[in-house]
């Protein structure tokens, strides 16, 4: 086995889920290498290394300042060609998920998606994936060699990788790498935003319940309390309160945080597939049925206007004393 991780970085740190991915390889043996792109490579290439990537390949480029799929996944394909690993693995973020799927698709290779776990079967790389909103669990592996097997794997599932001595490579790789049909100038972040729903590990969602945007802030402010992410249903993000990147579910985000609190959501299925897998869940309902509580480890029954400024409250206190 070889293996190539590929890192992301922002703001000049490298992403929590690249540690959690280098914990994956790290469980299979073999070769590790990690791939690191960015405007100074370097200067994130020895904290990869000391925490185990491996051979860490370090691109600089200023093209590569921002996230770009063509210029990523050019730069990547020379060091694949050069290295040949026999998987490719990334974080399931924003960003991995695009990378790896055009990488997939332009070298011709198996891609398994949102994997849980990973797993080694003599020479074979096995994913453990779940399918049909987590009703059935698929083990699966690559039926042909002629390509690496690219495989995404779910934030929060390995815990990160803290220790290790590997080695920074620079590497070069051609220029025209560079010239893409698009360049992404600027990035506006979005005002009120607060964490990365995928990498959070308290995640507060409102739901309809909540019963129009001028309420939104009660959700906030619990998550807020808690240094958690905020998340919404789709109905909240139907209805316009809320904007399309904070939704949770079968056509939003796939979460797995510690906590999970769900304020004024039913728990329509389409729902709880991108969220029943997270380790605590708490949910605040007017309704005893909803159908929530059935996933619900703790089940508060009541209406969620006096409950979640009662918990802001009390959480506020207790992160003061
Ligand atoms: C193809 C498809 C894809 C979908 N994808 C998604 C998805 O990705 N994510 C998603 O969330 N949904 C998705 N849905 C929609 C899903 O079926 C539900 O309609 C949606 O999840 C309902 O959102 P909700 O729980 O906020 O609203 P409701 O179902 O309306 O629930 C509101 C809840 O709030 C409670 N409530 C009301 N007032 C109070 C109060 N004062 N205090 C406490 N509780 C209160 C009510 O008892 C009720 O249980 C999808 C549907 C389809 C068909």
């Amino acid at each position: 086995m070889k293996t190539l991780v590929v890192a992301f970085e922002k703001d000049g740190r490298i992403i929590p889920a690249v540690y959690e991915v280098i914990e994956a390889a790290k469980s299979l043996g073999g070769e590790l290498l990690t791939a690191v792109l960015a405007a100074d490579a370097e200067a994130v290439a020895a904290d990869l290394a000391g925490r185990g990537g491996g051979k860490v390949l370090a691109v600089s480029n200023p093209a590569l300042a921002h996230f770009n799929d063509e210029s990523y996944a050019a730069a990547l394909q020379e060091l694949i060609s050069k290295y040949k690993p026999s998987a490719v693995l990334s974080p399931a973020t924003l960003y991995g998920k695009a990378l790896m799927g055009r990488l997939a698709a332009i070298l011709e290779g198996p891609m398994a998606s949102d994997v849980t776990g990973l797993s080694v079967d003599g020479d074979k790389l096995v994913a453990t994936r779940p399918s049909y909103g987590g009703s059935v669990v698929a083990d699966v592996t690559a039926v042909s060699d002629d390509a690496p097997f690219f495989v995404t794997v779910r934030p929060k599932i390995y815990s990160e990788s803290t220790e290790g001595a590997g080695e920074v490579i620079v590497e070069m790789v051609p220029d025209s790498c560079f010239e893409t049909r698009a360049r992404v100038t600027d990035v506006k972040v979005e005002s009120g935003g607060s964490q990365n729903l995928a990498e959070a590990d308290v995640i507060v969602s409102a739901g309809r319940g909540i019963k129009g945007t001028e309420n939104v802030g009660v959700v906030r402010d619990l998550a807020d309390a808690l240094s958690g992410a905020f998340g919404a249903s789709r109905a909240v993000v139907d209805a316009g309160w809320v904007p399309y990147a904070s939704q949770v579910g079968q056509t939003g985000k796939t979460v797995n945080p510690k906590l999970y609190i769900a304020v004024g959501i039913s728990g329509a299925i389409q729902h709880l597939v991108g969220m029943q897998s997270s380790q605590t869940i708490v949910a605040i309902n007017k309704d005893k049925d909803a159908p929530i509580f059935n996933i619900a480890n703790y089940s508060i029954v009541g209406d969620l206007f006096e409950i979640a400024p009662a918990l802001t409250k009390k959480f506020k206190q207790e992160l003061q004393n």
